[in-house]
C-alpha cells in the first residue's frame, strides 16, 4: 500500500553535515521524496511534537536536543513506506543498529541519532499535519528522465 512517513534529519546529522547523505540512503531504499523544508524547532513545539514520552527521563534532553540546532523536516512517499523507512534507519540506539542503516553510520549515540522517523500509519499521519499543509506535499508522479 502507499503510504506517507514524516522524516527529521535531525540536528546533529546537521552539524555533522551528513544530512545529504541521510536522505541519500532513503532516496536509495527507493521511496520518494514529497516534502520538505529547514527550520528550527522552538522548545513548546518540540515538546508538542515528542508528547508522547512526556515524563520519562530522556524526554527533557530530546526536547533540548531537538530544538538546539535547525534541522530538516520531510515527507517520503511510497509502498510500505513507514515500515521501509523504519528499516532503513536502524535502532534507536547506534550501538543496537544493523549495519549499513543510517543510525548505525551516522547516529553518535541513543540520542543523537541522525534521524527521526514515523512509527505507525497513525503518527504518520498526526506528525506530516504538524509540519505541513496540503499544498506543501507533492505528490509522487512517474517521471523518467533521459538523457
Ligand atoms: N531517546 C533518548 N534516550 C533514550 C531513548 C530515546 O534520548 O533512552 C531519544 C532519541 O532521539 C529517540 C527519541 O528520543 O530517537 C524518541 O524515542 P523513541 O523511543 O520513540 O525512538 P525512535 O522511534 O526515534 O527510534
Ligand atoms: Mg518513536
Amino acid at each position: 500500500m502507499t503510504e506517507r512517513t514524516l522524516i527529521i534529519v535531525k540536528p546533529d546529522s546537521m552539524s555533522k553535515r551528513v544530512g545529504g547523505k541521510v536522505l541519500n540512503a532513503l532516496e536509495s531504499c527507493g521511496l520518494q521524496m514529497v516534502a520538505c523544508k529547514m527550520l528550527q524547532l522552538s522548545r513548546p513545539s518540540a515538546e508538542d511534537f515528542y508528547g508522547e514520552h512526556k515524563g520519562k527521563e530522556f524526554y527533557e534532553p530530546l526536547v533540548a536536543f531537538m530544538s538546539s540546532n535547525p534541522c530538516i523536516v520531510t515527507v517520503w512517499e511510497g509502498a510500505g513506506a513507514i515500515k521501509k523507512a523504519r528499516e532503513v534507519i536502524g535502532a534507536t540506539d547506534p550501538a543496537q543498529a544493523k549495519d549499513d542503516t543510517i543510525r548505525k553510520m551516522y547516529a553518535t549515540d541513543n540520542r543523537h541519532n541522525a534521524v527521526h522517523g514515523s512509527d505507525s500509519f497513525k503518527s504518520a499521519e498526526r506528525e506530516i499535519a504538524f509540519f505541513f499543509n496540503h499544498e506543501e506535499i507533492f505528490p509522487w508522479q512517474e517521471k523518467i528522465y533521459k538523457k
